[in-house]
């Protein structure tokens, strides 16, 4: 028994050699007697040659029968030639056929042929065989490597929290509620008030990535209903622009990293990654409702900026090179209970947003840590502290400072690669409509 070879193994220089590859079928040409056929593993591509008469007759059947995609492995031999990319082509002793493939396919997969989004989610498994859509996640695998090599390097630890909670801290509108025991559960919509527990435990830096859950009963290009979170929690901190330094640096590193590790990957995708201009810019919500307004879109004091808006503000700041940027004092009542009201004018927050053209990717601040006022906010909000009694339970017993930020990680490969939609850059999206696969 030969073990198998990948295509990546093999070179001309092993001219006359036998070998065994495995793979699926590519492409199959039938021209009389010649059959050329292209075998594609996980590393590459390698041409198969069977002449009649010359093969076995049982491979040259074999080969005429092959239908696209099937599985197969071959036994054969090396030729150089300087007719293929590779510089060999294999001619094969034995074609066993280890898995057929069926036909026609439920998906094109020739390239330059693109089908409906719906219609790709839906045959994934194939779709994901096409090279520049699995570049997306190749991206996506080494931005995530990116970041939390950055998190690392900054003391950051990674940390679990459940994903099954009693309580959401981001609005009941959202909540999955789910039968747990003889309770009513909820998936988790954040890992917020478990990370702001940790800032009273030995641990003062943390950061998840995790599955989130929101019940979002609209259709948009950049909301699904189970995202992938990525957070960051940190103690002692002076004013919330500690924590957008840090997340800014990560940001910066973890795109340096992307674009040294995933070349061939973005190239595939036609995307250039450019050093974004430094530092971010910082403007406030006030500034940003004027800008806004400048471009003749009126937002009423106090209300969220909203999706036109923001992409409005996204076109001037990409006029002035800014890809990235923050907004930060964001109205209170638009905040949650957590995020700590401005002393002075409590009509302000200690929050922000970061932007990236034109959509939120990330939105953090500097957290309440005294328990009197997290209850006053609670309160404000409609919310019974007695709800939340073992969160605050963690801030009676001394809780220092702290800040933090929760990204939505699937909208950073969106905007990164500039994907027209969020469920590009997700396996197996979940939205309003879809549940499977
Ligand atoms: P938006 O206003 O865009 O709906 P949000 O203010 O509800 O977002 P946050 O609660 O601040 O979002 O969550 C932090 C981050 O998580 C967001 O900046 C976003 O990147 C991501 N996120 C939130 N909800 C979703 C969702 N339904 N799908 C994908 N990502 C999401």
């Amino acid at each position: 028994m030969i073990s198998t070879h990948t295509t990546e193994q093999i070179t001309p220089n092993m001219d006359g050699q036998t070998i065994r590859i495995a793979g699926r079928v590519y492409s199959k040409r039938v021209l009389g007697k010649l059959i050329f056929l292209k075998i594609r593993d996980p590393q590459g591509k390698a041409q198969v040659t069977i002449k009649k008469n010359r093969e076995p007759e049982e491979a040259f059947e074999t080969a005429e029968n092959l239908t696209q995609e099937s599985i197969v492995s071959i036994k054969g031999k090396v030729r150089k030639t300087d007719q293929t990319k590779q510089g060999y082509e294999v001619t094969p002793t034995e074609i066993s056929v280890i898995n057929e493939a069926g036909t026609p396919l439920p998906l094109e997969l020739e390239k330059g042929i693109e089908s409906e989004l719906d219609t790709r989610l839906n045959q994934r498994s194939i779709d994901l065989r096409k090279p520049e859509k699995a570049a997306i996640f190749k991206v996506r695998n080494t931005m995530l490597k990116g970041i939390r090599k950055t998190m690392e390097k900054r003391g950051f630890t990674e940390i679990h929290t459940p994903k099954v909670v009693k309580e959401g801290a981001e609005g009941g509108a959202t909540l999955f509620p789910v039968k747990y025991f003889k309770e009513e559960a909820y998936l988790a919509q954040s890992p917020q008030l478990f990370k702001q527990m940790m800032m009273a435990t030995e641990f003062n830096r943390v950061y998840e990535v995790g599955e989130y859950f929101r019940a979002e009963k609209m259709n948009t290009s950049r909301h699904t209903s189970e995202f992938t979170g990525w957070d960051l929690e940190m103690a002692y901190i002076n004013n919330q622009e500690e924590v957008m330094d840090v997340l800014e640096e990560t940001i910066i590193e973890a795109l340096h990293y992307t674009q040294k590790n995933s070349r061939e990957d973005l190239e595939k995708l036609g995307v250039t990654l450019k050093k974004p201009k430094t530092p971010f810019k910082r403007i406030t919500y006030e500034k940003a409702r004027e800008i806004i307004s400048e471009e003749g879109k009126k937002i009423p004091k106090g209300m969220d900026l909203g999706t036109e808006g923001e992409k409005v503000l996204g076109e001037t700041m990409q006029r002035e090179g800014h890809d990235l940027y923050f907004i930060k004092e964001y109205p209170s009542k638009e905040k949650p209970f957590y995020i700590m009201r401005n002393e002075e004018e409590p009509q302000y927050s200690y929050s922000f947003d970061l932007d990236y053209r034109g959509i939120e990717i990330a939105s953090g601040g500097q957290r309440e840590h005294r328990p009197k006022e997290v209850k006053k906010n609670m309160k404000q909000q409609g919310l019974n502290p007695s709800d939340f009694e073992y969160y605050l339970n963690s801030f009676e017993y001394g809780m220092p400072p702290h800040g933090g930020m929760g990204a939505g990680f699937d909208r950073i490969i969106q905007q990164l690669l500039e994907l027209p939609n969020i469920r590009e850059a997700i396996l197996f999206p979940r939205d309003l409509k879809r549940l499977k696969p």
